[in-house]
């Protein structure tokens, strides 16, 4: 039988682990502070423990299951991480320096099933949820390779974690908040909740759930508040319409101090006006909330485009101006293909070229076969 990943567990799963066994409890939380303080891979470096309980929990755990299979840096200090799920999917994570921060992007899915047209995740399809563990994982590894410098120089600590990368994290509602719980608790990583933010396209159910069940941030994608263009751009406008998506964030019991974060992705042509900027303003007049614009990230196959600086700039002065907080969010990592919404392996990318000009073969077969029937 396969052993099970020791970092699905929370400390309470592993103290009754050890009180199955007649282990004294205390053991669990040395376990724990091996695995998500100090960050050891093998039972047999967790020093203060003894030596039979380190072979039990060997034969019943492994720690871990993601390998690194590539990083690549940028110029601007950005570096991807591709990682391989023990069934040969990849995903990808992005540690991402900007000044004294040290931002973790994770991934949530292999692939994703919101369909937003301008994501090119979405291009792969909804594929499996990634476990807590291998969402854990993905810190576990960044952490040794965390710097700020340039040739990479001096250690650094990831000081913020955004559930950004690949897939909708609250469609994972499990995975995502069994994750924060590793990452947040103190027997864990001890990450301050203010520091973790979770991004959606705004399920409604699981981000009142989400508020209600932990302390995390939260980021909403909203792009366009017309619900026919932000149909077209986010098929899940279907399922939650603007005004509700709207109106549930209005109603979020939201503590003191908190505010959403709306991520708007500007598109030359399609939602980057100055009347869809007033829109905007106005419909989220007495919501907690900034707005963080994203100019949209081209990808290959893509037809959407980019707005221009100019644009970009008359938006945010706009927004402001109508007296909500707008920033502007710098694309990073854009030479290794790290930017928001450009997370699809290389290697996927090369597999789905691959069946295509099969099936493209396939299409010629059929076609010679009709013409010499
Ligand atoms: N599914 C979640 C989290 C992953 S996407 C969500 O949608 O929020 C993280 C952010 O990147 C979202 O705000 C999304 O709108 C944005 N994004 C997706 N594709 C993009 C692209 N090509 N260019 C710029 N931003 C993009």
């Amino acid at each position: 039988m396969d052993r099970r990943d020791i970092l699905e567990l929370s400390l309470a799963e592993l103290e009754t682990w050890c009180a199955e066994r007649a282990v004294a409890r205390y053991r669990a939380g040395q376990v724990t502070a091996w695995l998500y303080q100090r960050g050891v891979r093998d039972f047999h470096e967790m020093t203060n423990v003894a030596c039979g309980l380190r072979d039990e929990l060997a034969a019943s755990f492994s720690i871990g299951s993601l390998t690194l299979a590539k990083v690549s840096r940028s110029s601007d200090g950005t570096q991807k991480l591709l990682l391989r799920l023990r069934d040969g999917a990849t995903i990808e994570s992005v540690l991402i320096p900007d000044g004294e921060r040290l931002t973790l992007c994770v991934s949530t899915q292999v692939g994703c099933a919101m369909g937003c047209t301008f994501c090119a995740t979405a291009t792969l399809g909804f594929r499996r949820h990634l476990s807590r563990a291998e969402i854990v994982e993905q810190l576990l590894l960044a952490r040794p390779l965390a710097t700020r410098d340039d040739p990479p120089a001096e250690p650094a600590r990831i000081t913020n974690v955004v559930f950004m990368g690949m897939g909708e994290p609250l469609h994972n509602y499990v995975g995502t908040v069994g994750a924060i719980e590793t990452l947040t608790a103190s027997w864990g990583v001890d990450f301050s909740h203010r520091r973790i933010t979770v991004s959606t396209v705004g399920l409604v159910p699981e981000m009142q759930r989400l508020l209600a069940e932990t302390q995390a941030q939260l980021a909403v994608s909203l792009t366009s508040v017309h619900e026919r263009t932000r149909s077209e751009l986010m098929p899940i406008t279907k399922k939650y319409s603007v005004a509700q998506l709207l109106a549930a964030c209005r109603a979020l019991p939201l503590p003191r101090r908190k505010r959403i974060t709306f991520e708007y992705v500007l598109l030359a042509g399609i939602n980057d006006r100055v009347d869809d900027a007033r829109a905007l303003a106005r419909a989220l007049a007495g919501i907690r909330c900034k707005v963080n614009l994203i100019p949209f990230n081209p990808f290959p196959g893509s037809t959407l485009r980019r707005s221009d600086d100019v644009t970009v700039a008359r938006f945010q002065d706009v927004v402001r101006r109508a007296g909500v907080h707008a920033t502007v969010r710098e694309s990073r990592g854009p030479d290794i293909a790290a930017a928001c919404g450009q997370l699809v392996a290389a290697e996927e990318r090369r597999a789905r070229r691959e069946s295509r000009r099969a099936a493209d073969a396939d299409v010629t077969a059929d076609i010679d076969a009709a013409m010499s029937s």
